[in-house]
């Protein structure tokens, strides 16, 4: 099968609503790309362009050299699971699967097969007569997805699929889908807001904000080389310091801070430096390296095998997370000293201040 591309793709809605702006991108044959923003960012209409259920206003679709802009969505042969599910209460799970097959026109014996295959593939194989309404939302959520494989599509679209479930059936059905996926082979576009989900599943990430890609890279780059202030915002937790650069330094209300290589901005030049959670180290004594802001901590908490410390470093909240046992000596109201390492910070035009998750 080959590449999805898209080529400058907008979509104005009526009064001048700008929801998707000049998206260029290409999905790769095989790999599963989450489209990840806040609410508004226009995920959803991006995704329903690509669908055929929304036509752009600007651009072109093409799947390898076939332009796809106007072939209606029927005809496009993708496979779409929504938020809803939208399954047919009035038909058992195997009619569901084999709607799309009765409509064209699959005779019962293959379409009955079709459709066992494919509870099989998501193990639902003991519950092809069940009522829709006598399942549960996981195994709803996976006859959805059966049914929109039971086409072949060429391409497969979710709209934040996972949404209607409950936190842990959310993170199994994730690596689930995820399998499902890499066992198929299929080009697979998944809209979400939710960060770890986009982490979980993604080959690919595409960062959106105000109808435009922000980032596009594999989590673990998204997370680690975040190109805007945004992303790492939107991407994990951060630590976030106002300065003025001086000499390829960041001055803070702290004190000077060194990054590993000098900051890429003219000198007095407002920026704001990220440090994450996990990068930032507290201990009750100064290591006397440089680097180093005090503060007083107002909050631990336990998370699993980590603990999170909330630190108060003039009027900056700042967050660090720790293992357990490194951190048996700090209490609430002492005093202590927040270590940013150099190759840990990551600088960014413009003054902002505190802690972001
Ligand atoms: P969410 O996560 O909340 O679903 P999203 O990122 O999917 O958000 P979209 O649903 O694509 O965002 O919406 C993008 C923008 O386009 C929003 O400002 C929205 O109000 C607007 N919009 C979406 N559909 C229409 C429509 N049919 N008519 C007018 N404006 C619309």
């Amino acid at each position: 099968m080959a590449d999805l591309t898209l080529r400058g793709i907008s979509k104005e809605f009526g009064g001048g609503v700008r929801a998707v702006d000049s998206v260029d991108l290409t999905f790769a044959n095989g790999e599963l790309t989450a489209l990840l923003g806040p609410s508004g960012c226009g995920k959803t209409t991006l995704l329903r362009m690509i669908a055929g259920l929304d036509t752009p206003t600007g651009g072109r679709i093409l799947l390898g050299s076939e332009d796809i802009t106007d072939v209606p969505a029927h005809a496009r042969r993708f496979g779409m699971v929504f938020q809803s599910f939208a399954l047919f209460p009035h038909l058992n799970v195997e009619d569901n699967v084999a709607y799309a097959l009765a409509i064209a026109g699959m005779d019962k014996a293959r379409r009955r097969n079709r459709a066992r295959e494919l509870l099989d593939l998501v193990q639902l194989a003991d519950y092809a007569t069940r009522r829709i309404g006598e399942l549960s939302g996981g195994q709803r959520q996976r006859v959805a997805i059966a049914r929109a494989l039971a086409q072949e599509p060429r391409i497969f679209l979710l709209d934040e699929p996972m949404s209607a479930l409950d936190a842990k059936l959310r993170e199994d059905m994730q690596v689930e889908l995820r399998l499902l996926q890499q066992k198929l082979g299929i080009t697979t576009i998944v809209v979400t807001h939710d960060q770890r989900e986009a982490m979980t599943m993604a080959d690919r990430i595409v960062v959106m904000s105000a109808g435009r890609t922000e980032q596009v890279g594999p989590p673990q780059e998204i997370y680690n080389r975040p190109a805007s202030r945004f992303v790492a915002s939107f991407i994990g937790k951060a630590n976030f310091l106002a300065g003025t650069v001086r000499d390829g330094a960041v001055e803070t209300a702290g004190g000077m801070l060194h990054l590993e290589s000098p900051a890429p901005f003219r000198n007095g030049a407002p920026v704001s430096l990220a440090c994450r959670p996990e990068s930032t180290r507290v201990s009750t004594r100064s290591r006397q390296a440089g680097n180093e802001i005090a503060a007083q901590v107002t909050f631990i908490r336990d998370i699993g095998p980590n603990r999170e410390v909330f630190l108060e470093a003039g009027d900056v909240p700042l967050i660090c997370e720790m293992r357990g046992s490194e951190s048996d000596d700090l209490s609430v109201g002492a005093t202590v000293f927040a270590h940013l390492p150099p190759e840990a910070l990551l600088v960014f035009p413009g003054d902002h201040a505190g802690i972001v998750s």
